[in-house]
C-alpha cells in the first residue's frame, strides 16, 4: 500500500457492544471503515455500540445465525471479539469457555472462509502461554495455560493456523495482556466486575469499601501478581494496522512493564486523590504470577506505536470515563 493510501473497508466485529469490542469499532469508524456489529449483549452493551456501526443481535446457539448475518453483511474482514474471558470463572465452568470461545467461535470462522473473508483478526490473549519461563514474554514462548479460558483461546489459535493454511484465511491475532483505560465516550463496564482497575476506581467512586487482593504470598517483589497493562486505544491502533494485506501471524500486545497489583491500587490512589482501602485475600485459582510482554514484533512489523504507555494515563483514562459514568452503561 502507497504511505497515504486508505482503502475502505467493510468490518464484522463481534462482541462490538463489549469492552475493547466497542473502542475498536469506535476506532474503526473514526478511520473512514464501516462496521457491523453482531453481538448477543450476554456481555456486552446496546449503548456501547457506536450509533456510526450497524447493529445485528448476535443469536449464536442458533443453526446458522452466525453464517447468515456474515452473508448478509459481506465483509472484507471478521474481527472476533467476542468471547468469555475471566480467568477464574473459566476455572469454576470450563463447559461455558469451551462451548462459546470455541464451537460458537468455529461457527464464525466457517461463516469467514465460505464468504470469502479476505482477512481474520482474533483477540487471543497471553493467557495462553501459562506462566512463562522468562520475561519478558516472546511469542515464541511455549504455550500451555493453566486455565480453560487460556486453552481455549490456544484451541481457536491452533484453529486459525490450519485454517489459513488449509483454506488460505489469512488471520492476524493478537495476545492482549491485560486491557485497560477507556476512550473519552466508551469504557469498561462489565456486569459483575472482577477486573482489578475498574474494582478499585468503585471503591474511589465509594460504590465498594475495600479492594480485594488475590494472593499476597507470589515469588512477585511485593507478593502480589503482576501484570502489563496496556491502553485500550493502543490496542485498537495495532488492530486497525493489522487489517493491511498481508500482515499475517502471532502479536503480543503489552508495554513490557509489569506493575504489581499493590503498585496499581497506588496508582489508582494517587490519580484519584483518594484512600483505596484494602482486603487481603487467597489466591485465585488460575493466575499465573508475573505476566509482562515483549511487544518489540507488533512494532517491527505491524509499526506500532503505543501512544499511552504509562499506567498514570492508563488509569487517568479509565477514571475520567467512570467518574462520568458512575454506574456504567444504562442497560
Ligand atoms: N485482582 C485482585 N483483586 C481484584 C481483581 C483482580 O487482586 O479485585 C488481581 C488478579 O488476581 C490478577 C490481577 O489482579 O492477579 C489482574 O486481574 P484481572 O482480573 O484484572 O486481569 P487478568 O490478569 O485476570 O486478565
Amino acid at each position: 500500500m502507497a504511505a497515504n493510501s486508505f482503502t475502505r473497508m467493510n468490518i464484522f466485529v463481534t462482541g462490538g457492544a463489549g469492552y475493547i469490542g466497542s473502542i475498536c469499532t469506535e476506532a474503526l469508524l473514526g478511520a473512514g471503515h464501516a462496521v457491523t456489529v453482531y453481538d448477543d449483549l450476554s456481555e456486552g452493551h446496546r449503548s456501547a455500540v457506536d450509533p456510526r456501526a450497524r447493529f445485528v443481535l448476535g443469536r449464536p446457539d442458533e443453526p446458522g445465525n452466525i453464517l447468515d448475518a456474515v452473508k448478509e453483511a459481506r465483509p472484507d474482514a471478521v474481527m472476533h471479539f467476542a468471547a468469555n474471558a475471566l480467568v477464574g470463572e473459566s476455572m469454576t465452568n470450563p463447559k461455558k469457555y469451551f462451548h462459546n470461545n470455541v464451537a460458537n467461535g468455529l461457527k464464525l470462522l466457517d461463516a469467514a472462509v465460505e464468504c470469502g473473508v479476505k482477512k481474520f483478526v482474533f483477540s487471543s490473549t497471553c493467557a495462553t502461554y501459562g506462566p512463562p519461563d522468562r520475561l519478558p514474554m516472546t511469542e515464541d514462548l511455549p504455550q500451555c495455560p493453566i486455565n480453560p479460558y487460556g486453552e481455549s483461546k490456544l484451541m481457536f489459535e491452533r484453529m486459525l493456523q490450519w485454517y489459513q493454511r488449509i483454506y488460505g484465511l489469512e488471520f492476524v491475532a493478537f495476545r492482549y495482556f491485560n486491557a485497560a483505560g477507556a476512550s473519552e465516550r466508551f469504557g469498561e463496564h462489565h456486569r459483575i466486575e472482577t477486573h482489578l482497575i475498574p474494582n478499585v476506581l468503585r471503591v474511589a467512586l465509594d460504590q465498594k469499601p475495600h479492594c480485594e487482593i488475590y494472593g499476597t504470598d507470589y515469588p512477585t517483589p511485593d507478593g502480589t501478581c503482576v501484570r502489563d497493562y496496556i491502553h485500550i486505544l493502543d490496542l485498537a491502533q495495532a488492530h486497525m494496522l493489522g487489517l493491511a494485506p498481508g500482515r499475517q501471524g502471532f502479536y503480543n500486545l503489552g508495554n513490557g512493564d509489569g506493575y504489581s497489583v499493590r503498585e496499581v491500587v497506588r496508582m489508582c490512589e494517587k490519580v484519584t486523590g483518594k484512600t483505596i482501602p484494602t482486603v487481603e485475600k487467597p489466591r485465585r485459582p488460575g493466575d499465573p504470577p508475573r505476566l509482562v510482554a515483549a511487544a518489540e514484533k507488533a512494532v517491527r512489523e505491524l509499526g506500532w506505536q503505543p501512544k499511552h504507555p504509562r499506567l498514570e494515563d492508563i488509569v487517568a483514562t479509565a477514571w475520567a470515563w467512570h467518574e462520568k459514568h458512575p454506574n456504567g452503561y444504562p442497560d
